[in-house]
């Protein structure tokens, strides 16, 4: 054996040991026949399919989860075809039906007439990494329950709405003032929706709850999302003709927008419907009985021709 076949073997043996020990899995691809021409024997501790059992880019394919293979097949091959390097995460199926998460890094080898040779990776477990996402991801629902905003429309929340309203109760009980609270509901939303799509109904909705928002005058007023397409007013120490000329404002304000609606059947732009309910004296009373009361004097304004309000003492 020469002098330089002998330094050629050490160096060799020196990357083996290099490729073998690192926690990423090197690998290489015959880019014609499309078969392993190498794996790192890292690969059965990880996902339990023993070394030599890889042996064309198939097995690879078989042995990705069936709801992430073709998506990553399919870019995989492309980008090769391309002859661009490229990486991609999936989940990578266990011998014993379980998975683990990769990150495949690919890089495109050329000969020297400038074609592709062979595609070498390195296969990184990143497991750890996508719990920690997965764990964030679900800390922001959380967080999203925990929180007093509607993340649509900025205004308060359900949440804060029913918090809102005990106390408030609670307080109109020990000053024996009165409250007064104003259900409203955009008119022909549906077809609102149908019209324009979702996504502009979202959009609508943002307008009308900022102008709601301008309407209300009192630190302590509060306009919240109560569900979908409904939001309620809570309006503390108002008598039912200071809430009736909150509920006037918003009727105005609104129709002032000029949002247009051309499937609406009363007019060619969004408006909404509202019940105004005061109750001058809450001792005795329960706050969910005002709420479904004021509630009804809605759908009375919807009964009686929309783009209106019904108030009441109650
Ligand atoms: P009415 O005048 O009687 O209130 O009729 P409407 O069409 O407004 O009432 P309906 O309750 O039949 O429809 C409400 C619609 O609001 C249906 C629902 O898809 C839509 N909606 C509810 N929440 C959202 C939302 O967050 N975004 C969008 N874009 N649409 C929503
Ligand atoms: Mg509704
Ligand atoms: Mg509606």
């Amino acid at each position: 054996m020469s002098e330089t076949q002998n330094e050629f073997d050490t160096e060799s043996a020196v990357y083996r040991t290099l490729l073998e020990s690192t926690r990423a899995i090197p690998w290489k691809i015959d880019w014609a026949t499309m078969k392993f021409a190498y794996i790192g024997p890292q690969i059965e501790p990880l996902l339990g399919w023993s070394q030599d059992s890889w042996l064309t880019a198939e097995d690879w394919a078989m042995r990705i989860h069936p709801e992430d293979r073709e998506q990553v097949v399919n870019f995989c091959i492309s980008q090769s075809k391309a002859g661009v390097d490229h990486e991609a995460d999936y989940r990578a199926l266990t011998k014993d039906s379980g998975y683990v998460w990769i990150r495949d890094v690919v890089h495109v080898a050329r000969n020297e007439a400038g074609e592709v040779d062979s595609l070498i990776g390195f296969m990184f477990d990143i497991s750890e990494r996508k719990k920690a996402e997965e764990k964030l991801i679900s800390l922001q629902r959380e967080l999203e329950a925990l929180s007093f905003k509607d993340g649509l429309t900025g205004v308060s929340n359900r949440r804060r709405f029913d918090a809102t309203l005990d106390t408030e109760w609670a307080s109109a009980r020990r000053s024996a003032q009165p409250l007064s609270l104003i259900m409203l509901d955009v008119d022909f939303f549906k077809q609102y929706n149908d019209r324009y799509g979702h996504a502009q109904g979202d959009e609508c909705l943002k307008n009308v709850a900022q102008t709601l928002a301008l309407a209300v005058t009192r630190p302590r007023d509060i306009v919240a999302r109560f569900g979908g397409e409904e939001f309620a007013l809570i309006l503390p120490e108002t008598d039912a003709d200071a809430a009736s000329k909150v509920a006037e404002r918003c009727l105005r304000l609104i129709e002032n927008q000029h949002i247009p609606h051309e499937a609406s059947a009363i007019g060619k732009f969004v408006t909404v419907s509202m019940g105004v309910g005061t109750i001058e004296d809450v001792a005795g009373a329960d706050p969910r009985h005002f709420v479904e009361a004021v509630d009804k004097l809605l759908y009375q304004a919807k009964r009686n021709g929309r783009n209106r309000m019904e108030s009441a003492s109650l």
